[in-house]
């Protein structure tokens, strides 16, 4: 299967969601194992020996990882700020190498500022989303930061984050999105927009397991509303559970998902995606690089095409560097093989080649 071939040799995972049905089209968990060495009369041992490694084969990394979402995280950020009013698209914020305010410092990359929120998207601006953030959290019209954040907070929880999803598999994570009792414990009630910026750029106390990234990819597909991921099919003539056929809507404009589509469109037309255009269809995509503690994890979300979309993605790979060193070739060559049924001489080569990538690990425990 392509997907397991394009993670040989690395830590992490893919998934892909039929936007309109919420079926799951591909999940991928690498490193992956044989499942019949789990049965048998040496299954107690070879449980034990993949349980004692350290890059944790048992481990169902779609949906039991919980991971920063890092940048794949600020279209939820540009949802929320423009369904607040904090922000609308014409909304400049300025960026120097990054957001530097009262002593703080959150670093981007050079690019030309001000800048809007279609290019703060396309080049994946810490900065513009920092000061959106920093805003909302100081906003007079909720009165305090705790109210602030809990209405930030109730907008993350609607999108599918700091809960189970609820798909049709054992074992689910739930991630974490911090509330306000959260802060106020650990700062004393004494904190804001500024001791919590990194939740505008999903680092932090921010998790999401790979499953909830692209949930948020067939959401933003959908303009709005997901159903609930799921692997198992309607079969004909059988009426399937209607956990995974109801409709779960966001208190999101569909005019402000169609900003953020945009944006999307933006970052694969001439921002950080562009690796991911594909001459046969409109893709629209947002890399992550998210920090931990060793190297950055790689990160992609996207769908396409763009106005009927048939595939949302989400890849993770671990330790994998830039989102478009990895995140963003992976994503594309996945698309590309479902919404073509097959990959073009130059992709089939590139399959070759990021296959046979392999990232040292080490030894360390994960
Ligand atoms: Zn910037």
């Amino acid at each position: 299967m392509l997907g397991e071939k394009l993670m040989q040799n690395k830590i992490g995972s893919i998934v892909a969601i039929e936007p309109k049905t919420g079926e799951i089209l591909c999940m991928v968990s690498a490193p992956s194992f044989n499942p019949t060495e789990l049965s048998g009369r040496h299954r107690g041992e070879h449980y034990q020996e993949l349980q004692a490694r350290p890059d944790k084969p048992l481990l169902n990394r779609p949906i039991q990882g919980t991971y920063p979402p890092g940048s794949t995280f600020k279209t939820s950020q540009a949802l929320t700020l423009l369904q607040e009013g904090i922000i609308d698209t014409r909304t400049k914020y300025p960026c120097n190498d990054g957001f530097s305010f009262r002593g703080l410092r959150v670093g981007c990359h050079s690019h030309s500022s001000p800048l809007d929120l279609n290019f703060a998207i396309a080049t994946s601006c810490n900065s513009y989303f920092c000061w959106g953030y920093y805003y909302m959290i100081g906003a007079a019209k909720y009165g305090t930061p705790q109210k602030a954040l809990t209405v930030w907070k109730d907008y993350m929880v609607e999108m599918g984050f700091g809960y189970t999803l609820g798909v049709d598999l054992p074992g689910e994570a739930r991630g974490m999105i911090p509330n306000s009792d959260y802060y106020d414990r650990h700062y004393n009630r004494s904190w804001n927009g500024l001791t919590t910026i990194s939740n505008s750029i999903g680092q932090g106390e921010v998790t999401l397991t790979p499953l909830q990234i692209a949930n948020l990819g067939a959401t933003i597909a959908n303009r709005g509303y997901y159903i609930t991921p799921h692997v198992v099919k309607t079969v004909d003539g059988e009426q399937q559970d209607t956990a995974y056929t109801k409709r779960h809507y966001v208190s999101v404009d569909k005019e402000n998902y169609e900003i953020v589509v945009q944006g999307m469109r933006q970052s694969v037309i001439d921002g950080t995606c562009r690796s991911a255009n594909n001459p046969n269809y409109v893709v629209c995509g947002k890399t992550g690089t998210a920090q931990n503690r060793g190297i950055d994890h790689s990160v992609f979300m996207g769908f396409a095409p763009m106005d009927d979309p048939q595939i949302a993605i989400a890849v993770y790979v671990e330790n994998g560097g830039f989102g478009a060193v990895y995140g963003v070739p992976i994503g594309a060559l996945m698309m590309e093989q479902y919404i073509m049924g097959g990959l073009s001489e130059a992709s089939q080569r590139k399959v070759e080649d990021y296959s046979n990538r392999v990232i040292d690990y080490g030894e360390e425990e994960r």
